[in-house]
């Protein structure tokens, strides 16, 4: 089948990947350069692991270009993967996707029937007006073409994306006519039956069963990504809320969440405490739902506080520097980590960066380091006075404080006396619970960590 994808972002480019790594035939487009100079030699614009590997897999079954007419006029599907970022209000920007479907519509050829699939997480009514618009381009062009829109939400997760796209948990379809679902079917049956041997680096893993195809109205399918997001946000708000409680009556939430996350009702998972959500999804998403349902005059105050929570942990994590440290104004503070979350090198939105603005706020001179993140956040922490620093010993080196911010596994196998040793007073602040506090007492920090 050949698949024209709109965007080789994060999601763009794993779905690329993955439908040629099944079989099909795809031309990814997109508008940035740079990206595109990139992905025509061979090269990941992103770290995600197993990227470049697969790129090498299929490299004969996928083009990147900058050329929408290649991408659209003779595929079956056509992938919208384009960003929407949040706009000052809190609602989603969706001028991409409709700039993407506008282009779309005017490439479209007479005759032929296609299946448009919207990936980007959308504002509810989303489909019905990409439809719209996609519908009146056709009529000013004087084509008369079949196109089927429908809701393909992504539930990928940054650093796993690869394994997230070739098993997933569900792949859910929202449209109104069969056709779609029909062919959206046969486009993901290798994944579905699992039918295609696992790349090597990618092995399929232990226990996966089946994923289900979902199919609903699209504005189910457009609900049902906001909802997942919005509820893995609300399940970290609330264990760093109930963190706060554990601090102020001597209990260790670590222990507290390992024995509530074997309830299966619970589960594990998203249950971790510490310095809260980033990123380039659950902020936007759980802004741009409250910001649908304020259109309908309904309130959502879970949404709502799990917002409060994670900003409210943000400062309590500034609060525990200054309880060691009293005045930060002039103390050198050494970050370790700056993206989002380990293993991408993803840094919008990140809670990582935030802290070390409101670091840089308090006067604190700050440094930072990150495996791979450097060259990303340099380009968000542009023009800020900062330290850049290759190494973490070198971050430490005569710094007032550490604190680890993203619980990169590379921090975890640190020497931590080694690291203590390059500072005049260790104190070390573990806004992820990575260290076992036993552990870094003995190395000689003086620890703090979250919620016990
Ligand atoms: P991204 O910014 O990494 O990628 C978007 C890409 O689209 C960019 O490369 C950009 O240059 C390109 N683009 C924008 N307008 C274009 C146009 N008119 N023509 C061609 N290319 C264009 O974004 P992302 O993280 O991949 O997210 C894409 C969508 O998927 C968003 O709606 C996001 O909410 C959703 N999503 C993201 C994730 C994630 O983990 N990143 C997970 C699930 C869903």
């Amino acid at each position: 089948m050949k698949i024209g994808v709109i965007g080789a972002g994060y999601v763009g480019l794993t779905t690329g990947l993955a439908l040629a790594y099944l079989g099909h035939d795809v031309v990814s487009v997109d508008n940035d350069e740079r990206k595109l100079g990139l992905l025509q030699q061979g090269q990941s614009p992103i770290h995600e692991f197993g990227m470049e590997d697969l790129m090498r897999l299929v490299s004969g079954r996928i083009a990147f270009t900058g050329d929408f007419h290649e991408t659209v006029s003779d595929a079956r599907v056509i992938v919208i993967a384009v960003g929407t970022p949040p706009k000052e209000n809190g609602e989603a920007d969706t001028q991409y996707v409709e700039s993407a479907a506008r282009h779309i519509a005017g490439h479209l050829e007479a005759g032929r029937e296609y299946v448009l699939i919207v990936k980007s997480t959308v504002p509810i009514g989303s489909n019905r007006r990409i439809d719209h618009l996609v519908t009146r381009e056709l009529e000013q062009r004087g084509v008369e073409a079949q196109v089927h829109i429908a809701s393909n939400p992504e539930f990928l997760r940054e650093g796993k994306a690869l394994l997230d796209m070739l098993y997933p948990d569900r792949i859910v379809v929202g449209a109104r006519r069969p056709e779609a679902v029909d062919t959206i079917y046969h486009m993901y049956k290798p994944l579905l039956e699992q039918t295609f041997a696992a790349p090597v680096f990618l092995p399929r893993p232990e226990g996966y069963k089946l994923p289900s195809l979902i199919t609903t109205d699209p504005t189910s399918a457009e609900i049902s990504k906001y909802g997942s997001n919005a509820f893995l946000a609300l399940k970290i708000s609330f264990i760093n809320e109930l963190a706060g409680l554990c601090e102020r009556v001597g209990a260790d939430v670590t222990q507290v969440s390992r024995v509530m996350g074997l309830d299966e009702r619970i589960g594990p998972q998203f249950l971790s405490a510490g310095l809260g959500w980033g990123g380039s999804c659950l902020p936007k998403d759980t802004a741009a739902l409250l910001a649908v349902a304020g259109e309908f005059s309904y309130e959502m105050p879970t949404i709502a506080a799990a917002r409060e929570v994670n900003e409210r942990q943000r400062r309590h994590i500034v609060e525990k520097l200054q309880a060691s440290l009293k005045v930060l104004r002039g103390q050198v503070i050494g970050v370790m980590g700056l993206s989002f979350k380990p293993n991408t090198d993803d840094v919008r939105s990140s809670a990582a960066i935030d802290l070390v603005r409101r670091l840089l706020e308090t006067g604190a001179h700050v440094r930072v380091h990150d495996p791979v993140a450097m060259d990303t956040a340099r380009a968000q922490l542009d023009g800020l006075n900062l330290e850049y620093c290759e190494d973490p010993y070198v971050l430490a080196k005569g710094a007032d404080a550490l604190l680890l911010a993203t619980e990169w596994p590379q921090y975890a196998a640190l020497d931590l006396a080694c690291l203590a040793g390059q500072m005049p007073r260790p104190v070390l602040v573990d806004a992820r619970n990575l260290y076992k506090p036993e552990e870094a007492s003995a190395a000689g920090f003086e620890y703090t960590g979250v919620g016990r």
